[in-house]
């Protein structure tokens, strides 16, 4: 079976949407069919809770950091079909402080992990890091073969994107993870009803172009509350924009990964658009009805106007 890759969800600004996309991204790729597994490297804990996992000592990721421990062993089914969890728990805010102080420090969960991605049971492993560039969040990057960054549509978002970007060039120059790719910068919290958020998609879009996602995830009240009921948005509101727009971002990046893995001479005919500009309601959805995106209460139009017009 081939390696499992692992994608960190990342960004050192609190509060962007990493915790809801890697929850829900990974829901909605179980749900089309992949083998994920995400892990919940936060002490907040909030992917646990928020996929309806109790907290337990010793079950988050802490002692294998620590003593090279296995994976493995941690791993924990959830309510989501082909969605499994390694939870987090209080103690990996102290493995902040144990870890600097190890040998090889930068590499410890990727010494943890590597056992668990040679077995090749997920098609996906996804990571969920707290909102910092502290020891956890640079374990998670020195491993990972890519990083989702979700940025909200605010002022400021570009901020905290050209940190993130000299960080993971760092870490590629250093030699610490050199084939660190990005996955793509997912925009999250797009609010249909303002120009900023539409000049903020605009001006990411003008700097990072098709590194961003066409998908835009739209502000959702329903998204917010999923985490307490225990529940990813399919479960929570299946039919809603929040879960509409997971399952089409999950589609897209999907696209994306078989895209970037067709080699060059097999590729798409030219007259054919890239992947990724091709505007996301036309495609035909593999899992559930276009419809369920006009059919709440919340704002329905396209989920990518700017995308659409440049297209
Ligand atoms: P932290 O940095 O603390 O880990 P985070 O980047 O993981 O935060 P989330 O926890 O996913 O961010 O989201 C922050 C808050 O915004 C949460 O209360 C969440 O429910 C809410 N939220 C996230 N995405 C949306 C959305 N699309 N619409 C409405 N609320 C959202
Ligand atoms: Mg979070």
């Amino acid at each position: 079976m081939a390696r499992s890759p692992i994608i960190a969800v990342a960004n050192q600004k609190g509060g962007v949407g990493k915790t809801t996309t890697a929850v829900n991204l990974a829901a909605c790729l179980a749900e089309q069919q992949q083998r994920v597994l995400l892990i919940d490297l936060d002490p907040q804990a909030n992917a646990t809770s928020g996929l309806g996992v109790a907290r337990r000592e010793g079950a988050s990721v802490y002692r294998a950091l620590l003593d090279n421990g296995r994976l493995a062993e941690l791993v924990l089914p959830t309510a989501v079909e082909r969605l499994d969890l390694i939870p987090s728990e209080l103690d990996l805010a102290g493995a902040e402080v144990d870890i600097a102080r190890a040998e090889r420090y930068l590499h410890r969960f990727q010494t943890a992990s590597a056992p668990l991605q040679a077995e090749g049971r997920y098609d996906f492993i996804f990571v969920d890091c707290p909102p910092s560039l502290g020891i956890l969040t640079m374990n998670a990057l020195t491993a990972a073969d890519a990083v989702l960054i979700p940025i909200q549509c605010e002022y400021y978002a570009l901020e905290g994107l050209s940190v993130i970007q000299r960080i993971i060039g760092q870490l590629r120059a250093s030699g610490a993870n050199p084939a660190l790719a990005i996955e793509g910068i997912v925009m999250t919290m797009y609010d249909l009803r303002t120009n900023l958020s539409q000049q903020v998609v605009q001006e990411v879009i003008q700097h990072f172009g098709d590194q961003v996602f066409e998908t835009l995830i739209p502000r959702s009240v329903r998204l917010s509350e999923a985490p307490s009921y225990g529940q990813p948005i399919i479960a929570y509101d299946q039919h809603g924009t929040g879960a509409a727009a997971y399952r089409q971002l999950a589609r897209e990046f999907l696209k994306r990964r078989r895209a970037a893995a067709q080699p060059a001479d097999s590729a798409e005919p030219a007259a054919e658009p890239p992947a990724s500009a091709a505007p996301p309601p036309a495609e035909p959805p593999a899992v559930e009805p276009a419809a369920p995106v006009a059919a709440t209460a919340e704002p329905a139009a396209p989920l990518s106007p700017l995308l659409k017009r440049s297209g």
